[in-house]
């Protein structure tokens, strides 16, 4: 068995939408389960025309609403599709519209309703490509993943409830996997016990991808995307980046948590227990080799990786107080755990702490509660810039070629050493970039490394498309 994620871009038109169909019908003997993303730009529409309907305008979100419609009668129209189809969709977009009044009328927009919302898009696409993979005569079934995608309540970024999904979704896809049937479902949402929508945050689908893998002791996770696989750095931002062919679950981790968005960052964490292999490959290139996610890989690379995450926050502490006293970093964490946030990044001297979040609900509060053990500055919208590589610990020379590719970005905070796989600067976002190809040209350029391989030079044909 394996799990076939395709994201966004894999279907975004009817044309990609065909590939997708040949690609799961080229697997058809490993018995797939295709989680499909919603049509590129589809959540961000969903998402926009729900903040239209709580500000009051109305017009807006119905434009919203006719946009996403258009996009997919427009698919169906391409691949003559049949009425019971544009039914299936229509009716999914009147349900839409009526969340949208409703979120209307209370004028304001709960996270609860933003993932009602914000969930139409994978129903939608999932409908589509069903019906064209069955007119392509595979055998198909088309399964609600909120159904057997039990999550807690804590929407916009759920989390499984493992003991009463794994059942469920054993008990739902199985059977219809053993008759050979493909399942086809959808990708980021989940609901709670109580049948209540939610979803698993943006980028989630790579995440859906694994836990139902995990779920159903699949034998592989594949996740297919619209690069050749996870890269020395995303080539959006460095034109020479490179495809890493294998890296260990821990290197990816590390890497999609710090900004490659390539994979969602909590994709890793099932798979890693059940060691079950992660594949991301190229939709439009599908017969590259793409990056292997395992247990252990063999390299000699030092560093293998440069990544930024932006839209960061970093706060900044500093009390006389804490000068030769203990006690004072638990009273800081302690404030983070009341309001549930997570740390990503922090450095310390002996009278201050800095340190770095990505999720700011309570911002306010926790600012507050700072407040009452030193003084507290707030910076925002930072960026992280990570250099992912191992045991440089052991290799003399690599801080200080770090530092020399960064003599000229101003840094704001220094976090690293914990571990040794994770090197992390705090950067003004608008000098993220530039840090990036810096560290880039450092360490991982052809150049540097000596080594070409076929897909640098595709990789930027790629790119350019
Ligand atoms: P999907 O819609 O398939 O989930 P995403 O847009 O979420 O695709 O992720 C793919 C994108 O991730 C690529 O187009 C690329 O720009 C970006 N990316 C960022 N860092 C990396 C990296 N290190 N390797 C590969 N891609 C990366
Ligand atoms: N469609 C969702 C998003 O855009 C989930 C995903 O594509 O992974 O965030
Ligand atoms: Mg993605």
């Amino acid at each position: 068995m394996i799990v076939m994620k395709f994201g966004g871009t894999s279907v975004g038109s009817a044309e990609r939408m065909r590939e997708v169909v040949q690609l799961v019908k080229r697997a058809a003997n490993r018995n797939p389960v295709v989680v499909l993303s919603a049509m590129s730009g589809v959540t961000n529409a969903l998402i926009a025309g729900a903040e239209s309907a709580a500000s009051g305008d109305f017009n807006e979100a119905l434009r919203q609403a006719e946009l996403i419609r258009a996009k997919h009668i427009e698919v169906i129209n391409a691949i003559g599709g049949g009425s019971e189809l544009v039914s299936e969709i229509e009716e999914r977009l009147s349900e839409l519209v009526v969340a949208y009044k409703g979120i209307a009328a209370v004028g304001e927009l709960t996270k609860r309703s933003l993932d009602v919302v914000s969930g139409f898009g994978e129903l939608l696409s999932s409908a589509l490509v069903t019906s064209m993979a069955q007119a392509e005569g595979l055998t198909c079934q088309w399964l609600d993943a909120r159904k057997f995608m039990v999550t807690d309540d804590a929407f916009g970024r759920a989390n499984p409830v493992w003991g009463e999904l794994v059942p469920a979704t054993r008990e739902a896809i199985l059977p219809l996997l053993e008759k050979g049937a493909v399942v086809f479902t959808q990708g980021f949402i989940g609901s709670t016990k109580k049948g209540v929508s939610t979803t698993l945050g943006r980028g989630g689908s790579d995440f859906s991808a694994s836990i139902m893998g995990v779920a159903i002791d699949a034998d592989e996770i594949q996740i297919w995307t619209d690069v050749d696989g996870m890269m020395t750095a995303d080539p959006r931002v460095v034109k020479d980046a490179r495809v890493i062919s294998e890296v260990s679950f821990q290197e990816a981790s590390e890497l999609a948590y710090f900004g490659a968005k390539v994979l969602h960052p909590l994709t890793i964490k099932p798979a890693v227990e059940k060691k079950i292999p992660v594949r991301i490959l190229n939709t439009f290139r599908p017969n590259e080799p793409g990056t292997l996610i395992k247990d252990a890989v063999v390299s000699e690379d030092v560093i293998r990786a440069v990544s930024s995450k932006k839209g960061i926050t970093a706060i900044f502490i500093s009390t006389p107080k804490m000068l030769m006293s203990y006690g004072f970093l638990a009273k800081v964490f302690a404030v983070f755990d009341k309001y549930q946030t997570s740390i990503d990044t922090i450095a310390t001297s002996e009278i201050s702490v800095a340190l770095t979040i990505d999720q700011t609900d309570n911002l306010n509060d926790i600012v507050r509660d700072l407040s009452e053990h030193g003084d507290v500055r707030v910076s925002h919208d930072v960026a992280i810039v990570s250099v992912v590589g191992r045991q440089y610990r052991e290799k003399s020379g690599i801080a200080g070629r770090v530092f020399d590719a960064l003599k000229d970005v101003n840094i704001v905070m220094i976090s690293g050493g914990a571990s040794d796989i994770n090197l992390s600067f705090v950067v003004e976002a608008g000098n993220a970039d530039d840090a990036v190809r810096k560290l880039h040209a450092q360490f991982l350029s052809v150049s540097v490394v000596g080594h070409v391989t076929s897909q640098t030079a595709d990789s930027k044909v790629h790119f350019e498309r």
